[in-house]
């Protein structure tokens, strides 16, 4: 079901969760802003996620609400991850996705990151436009 980008955080989210250690991912990397995991359902070849460490519902909410440091560490954690699996040749694709219509389904901002394939230049499935 998706969520609101703008719901009150909820602190027993699935990602929240995994933050606490409560339940278990396939760890790729962590530093102080942010923790990266394989997806559970992966949509490519290679399918990892990157969520920052601090509560924030959606890119809508850290945006406006993380401080400079907290966003540069992210984004930069982003670019590293992508760079630790190798994926900057030939690419990959970044997604965030937000709020209702963007099917954004799990309450903890996060990133996407697809690669493994050329995906080509659509954005959105056919049957949405
Ligand atoms: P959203 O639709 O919110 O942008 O994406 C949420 C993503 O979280 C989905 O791709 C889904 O497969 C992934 N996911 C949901 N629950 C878990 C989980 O318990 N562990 C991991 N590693 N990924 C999960």
């Amino acid at each position: 079901m998706p969520v609101p980008a703008l719901a009150p955080y909820d602190d027993q989210n699935i990602f929240a969760r995994i933050l606490r250690g409560e339940i278990p991912c396939r760890r790729i990397a962590e530093d102080e802003w942010s923790l990266a995991f394989h997806d559970i359902n992966p949509q490519a070849p290679v399918h990892a996620l990157v969520i920052p460490r601090h509560p924030y519902v959606s890119l809508a909410d850290f945006s406006a609400r993380a401080s400079q440091a907290e966003i540069s560490g992210f984004f930069r954690a982003v670019g590293a991850v992508a760079r630790q699996l190798g994926l900057e040749e030939p690419g990959y694709r970044v997604i965030a996705n937000t709020g209702l219509d963007a099917g954004q389904e799990v309450p903890h901002f996060h990133v996407h990151i697809l690669a493994g394939r050329a995906f080509g230049h659509r954005l959105v499935p056919a049957s949405a436009e």
